[in-house]
């Protein structure tokens, strides 16, 4: 999933909607309280004057502390009497309380400097919406997945019958989609280009999303490029995908192996799939290198990883893209 600027935008659309109507709710909740109970009114000057005597306060002197501590014990009086009036008139206790949909932030999207999980989580419901109105995902689906293009011949590197090996992963990946949990093993998904290993990565994508899981896809490259571009401080902040790399229910890395390779690349992809690992999250990897060729374009550790935290899938057949 790409997350482009107009995702943070649309996201901060949303949370300041979500707060303007927030508070304007809890106005006209006040409102109708002074309606009922015109005695808050007065009470609540009292509570302002207590502010107000606070910041004159703090030029006293010596007996500024026990000063203070008077205003704030009267104060506490204050909200408890204007507590009870609402109580005795019928209104629940919490009345004149903002209700912000995220108690943690308030809907600002900080909590403290860090961006809210409201936030973080409202990013990604935006750059999903925004992913599956511009992307194949839409398209990419198990029912759009046909069988017949697969053609109805011995593969001569596995020795069965490529259509029904092609169903057999089919049924796999429909079965994996329709049970998904982050306890699963990853997919590793090897084979020639063309051979629908995107289509069926976006078809798990896509039910695992309806689940209500948090997905990620992207390209390798794209995946890299963004990881650099944060590294060496090129991306803003609000660019910054290595969380949501790292902790996503499901990671699908598309096209590994068609990468620009460095050392950076290398060291990343083991962080990613080590890491990932380590916090039992799945990850679904498509590529056309076999995993031998990934020991060697990449190291054996990274490809023993691999190995060890993913069910591996061959696609075979004729290149489907060819084949309309
Ligand atoms: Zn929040």
């Amino acid at each position: 999933m790409s997350y482009k600027k107009s995702v943070y935008i649309r996201a901060k659309e949303i949370l300041a909607q979500r707060k303007a109507t927030a508070e304007r709710e809890a106005e006209m909740r006040h409102s109708a309280a002074i309606a009922m109970c015109p005695e808050i009114v007065e009470i609540e000057r009292e509570m302002a004057s207590h502010g107000a005597d606070v910041v004159k306060a703090v030029g006293m002197g010596a007996d500024v502390k026990e000063y203070i501590k008077n205003l704030g014990i009267a104060n506490l009086r204050a909200q408890a009497r204007r507590k009870e009036i609402l109580k005795s008139a019928g209104f629940p206790e919490d009345y004149l309380q903002v209700k912000y949909t995220c108690d943690i932030c308030k809907d600002t999207g900080y909590n403290n400097e860090f961006y809210c999980q409201c936030y973080r989580k409202l990013i990604r419901d935006v750059a999903r919406e925004q992913l599956s109105e511009n992307s194949p995902l839409k398209k990419c689906t198990f029912e759009s997945f046909s069988l017949d293009k697969y053609p109805d011949v011995v593969d001569s590197t596995i020795g069965i019958n490529q259509r029904q090996h092609m169903k057999d992963n089919y049924e796999f990946c429909k079965a994996y989609a329709k049970n998904f949990t982050t306890q699963d093993q990853g997919i590793f998904m090897y084979g020639k280009t063309g051979l629908g290993k995107t289509h069926m990565s976006l078809a798990i994508a896509n039910e695992v999303i309806n689940k209500g899981y948090d997905v990620y896809y992207g390209t390798i490259q794209s995946i890299m490029d963004k990881l650099e571009g944060e590294h060496f401080g090129r991306l803003p902040r609000e660019d910054s995908i290595k969380e949501d790399i790292l902790t996503c229910d499901l990671l699908i890395i598309d096209d590994l192996g068609t990468e620009f390779t460095t050392q950076f690349t290398t060291a990343e992809l083991y962080n990613i799939v080590n890491s990932r690992i380590l916090s039992s999250l799945p990850t679904i990897i498509s590529t056309n290198l076999n995993i031998g060729e990934i020991a060697e374009k990449y190291s054996q550790r990274v490809a023993s990883r691999i190995i060890g935290s993913t069910n591996a899938l061959y696609f075979c057949g004729k290149d489907i893209r060819q084949m309309d």
